[in-house]
């Protein structure tokens, strides 16, 4: 459970890119992208990014296991349309 980058790290690289590859003009989520290639950052398959790997667990425990746009909770039986639906929906678990 060590992999992930600490958080200083992550903000290090990110300055490193902006600092280094400013000239190409990243957008926000380009910046993203790359974070993620380099490993500071892990992305789910619905686009959410995390910093460390418990916080990514956790939520891709809430993706049922056959179908990723379904909720994993038993009594929810909810299925999104699409991964912002899916989104969507975990603020009303909270
Ligand atoms: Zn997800
Ligand atoms: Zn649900």
């Amino acid at each position: 459970m060590n992999s992930s980058a600490p958080p200083c790290q992550v903000e290090h690289i990110a300055r490193d890119i902006l600092m280094t590859e400013a000239s190409k003009r990243f957008s926000g989520s380009q910046i993203a992208d790359e974070l993620v290639r380099r490993g500071a950052l892990i992305k789910c398959d619905c686009g959410i990014l995390f910093r460390d790997q418990p916080m990514y667990y956790l939520h891709k425990s809430q993706h049922n296991e056959k179908n990723p746009l379904a909720c994993s909770n038993e009594k929810c039986n909810f299925v999104a349309s699409d991964y912002k639906e899916f989104m969507v929906h975990f603020f009303k678990h909270k």
